[in-house]
């Protein structure tokens, strides 16, 4: 074996001997590697070979210092190794993602349901309560758009609750900018790699293929054709930091191989030119916008006053948004919540009895904290033990979710103000650990005991009254480190990963 040193980092720190793999837990994720895990040698000499096939494959990041220059750029952080996922597990999520394509759409089109679910919740949070009101406004004008396109991630943990076997947990779904369906579709190559230069070719071939980019553009391209004008573009809205780009560009060039054309623009761009006709069709710099796909608009920080105009513009406008305004509502913790309420989903999807049981054995405990006497109920169940739960804000990209002795000052602090029902309250989830190596420039070769998150990607688009597409897509595999409560790759924790089926 010849010996290489990982750039810049200290030796393969691994806790060697049997007691790495007593937990019987980390023994059942971890098993399908252990005799490689604890061989040093064979770690530090296979972990550059994963970054240079990551690098050829096209796993990668601009770097956070120049996100704006493609002249630098790295691989985006991903696990050495494929990490396990139950079988049953992965088909379950495949087979609910249609039901939740059609859910989300459901609620986006019940102005009832959206107003009366978020009545609290624009009360204390801005940011949802100006997303409402631009939603409203489009209501009220009437709206013009009549293609309708989501693509949407429904992101999952297996428990391993009391039964001690696992279960298909949703964490959430993401209605807006949901990412990595471009690099996650070349991530798997990079596995297949690395067990093919481990001696593990048999494993390696037992990867499943997984292409979300090209799905999400099928989606969009589906989209575009019914919108109608062959001159027209698809525009993505992005953001002013652009590290993620080689994401966007996987899915952008799928559908420049269809021969549509792609411009991508920020809100900036919007305000200072976008404009709308007597017709409400959108144009900028010259060309009229079919799609208008959104990587941009999900957090308050991409909004300033120019912002919050340049969004309304594009929601006035005829163009397709994924998603329109209604659909990103659709994807607010708020409503999360309030379709597990018993009930909920049966009148949103009356007649479909079997879809509604397939959605709801993937919900955990959700809780509303309502100004009133259950919510106050809720709230004294969780400052009494708050290591049962996760307390989320009507936020996304990770980083936002309050645990454990934070979870309870916070909610001590908040108890008898309207400022809780910004927040929804949720079971914690608690999966298995697995050893691997995460994979990230400038850091540590170490073995790390981590956990994974599944997101499947969803997309539908429906004409008027009538879904015309209605699918999965491929799917996500992203893995922590157990000491980081929150996730996200985009936000530094989370890394890319393949799920290996057992
Ligand atoms: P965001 O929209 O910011 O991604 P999430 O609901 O996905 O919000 O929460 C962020 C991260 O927090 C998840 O990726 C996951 O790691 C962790 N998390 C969220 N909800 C739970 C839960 N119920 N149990 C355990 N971990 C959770
Ligand atoms: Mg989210
Ligand atoms: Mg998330």
């Amino acid at each position: 074996v010849e010996w290489r040193k990982w750039p810049g980092a200290n030796d393969v720190q691994c806790p060697g001997g049997k007691d790495l793999f007593s937990a019987a837990s980390a023994f059942t994720m971890t098993a399908p590697w252990k005799d490689i895990l604890c061989n040093v040698q064979l770690i530090q000499y296979v972990a550059p070979i994963a970054v240079d096939s990551a690098l050829l494959e096209g796993v990668l990041m601009r770097t956070k210092d120049d996100p704006n220059a493609s002249d630098v750029v790295n691989y985006a952080p991903f696990t050495l190794l494929p990490s396990a996922v139950p079988s049953s597990l992965l088909e379950q999520a495949y087979s609910v993602q249609q039901d939740f394509n059609l859910l989300v759409d459901e609620v986006s089109r019940n102005a009832e349901f959206l107003e009366r679910t978020l009545a609290s919740t624009v009360k204390v949070d801005d940011f949802t309560a100006q997303l409402f009101k631009i939603y409203k406004q489009v209501l009220k004008e009437g709206i013009t758009q009549s293609v309708f396109l989501g693509i949407n991630r429904s992101d999952y943990m297996f428990d391993y609750g009391a039964e001690g076997t696992p279960a298909l947990k949703q964490i959430e779904i993401n209605t807006i900018a949901a990412s990595f369906g471009g690099l996650t579709s070349r991530t798997t190559a990079v596995h297949r790699h690395v067990l093919n230069v481990l001696g593990k070719s048999k494993e390696a071939s037992k990867l499943l293929t997984n292409n979300p980019a090209k799905g999400i553009a099928t989606g969009i391209a589906k989209a575009w054709e019914l919108y109608g004008s062959d001159r027209a573009v698809v525009m993505f809205l992005v953001e002013e930091a652009q590290r993620n780009i080689f994401d966007q560009r996987c899915v952008e060039n799928e559908l420049w191989m269809r021969n549509i054309r792609v411009i991508r623009r920020r809100f900036k761009d919007v305000f200072e030119k976008a404009s709308l006709d007597n017709d409400k069709r959108l144009h900028i710099d010259g060309e009229e916008i079919a799609v208008v796909y959104y990587r941009e608009g999900y957090v308050p920080k991409n909004y300033n006053k120019q912002n919050w105009e340049a969004r309304l513009l594009l929601e006035r406008s005829r163009a397709v948004k994924c998603p329109d305004i209604a659909t990103q509502l659709a994807g607010t913790k708020k409503v999360q919540q309030e379709l597990s309420r018993p009930g909920t989903l049966e009148k949103l999807l009356p007649n479909k009895p079997e879809a509604v049981a397939r959605l709801r054995a993937t919900f955990t405990g959700l809780y509303s904290m309502e100004m009133d006497e259950e919510g106050d109920k809720i709230i004294a169940m969780a400052i009494a033990d708050p290591d049962r739960f996760v307390l989320k804000p009507q936020r996304e990209g990770g980083g936002n979710n309050l645990y454990g002795e934070e979870l309870k000052q916070v909610l001590e602090k908040i108890k008898d103000s309207p400022e809780r029902t910004s927040y929804i309250l949720m079971d914690k989830i608690k999966p298995l650990p697995a050893l691997n190596y995460l994979l990230r420039a400038h850091s540590p070769l170490k073995v790390s005991e981590c956990v994974s998150e599944l997101g499947i990607f969803g997309v539908y688009v429906r004409l008027g009254q009538d879904l015309v597409v209605n699918k999965h897509v491929g799917h996500l595999l992203r893995t922590k480190a157990v000491e980081h409560a929150d996730g996200g790759v985009a936000a530094g924790v989370a890394v890319l990963d393949t799920p290996y089926v057992i």
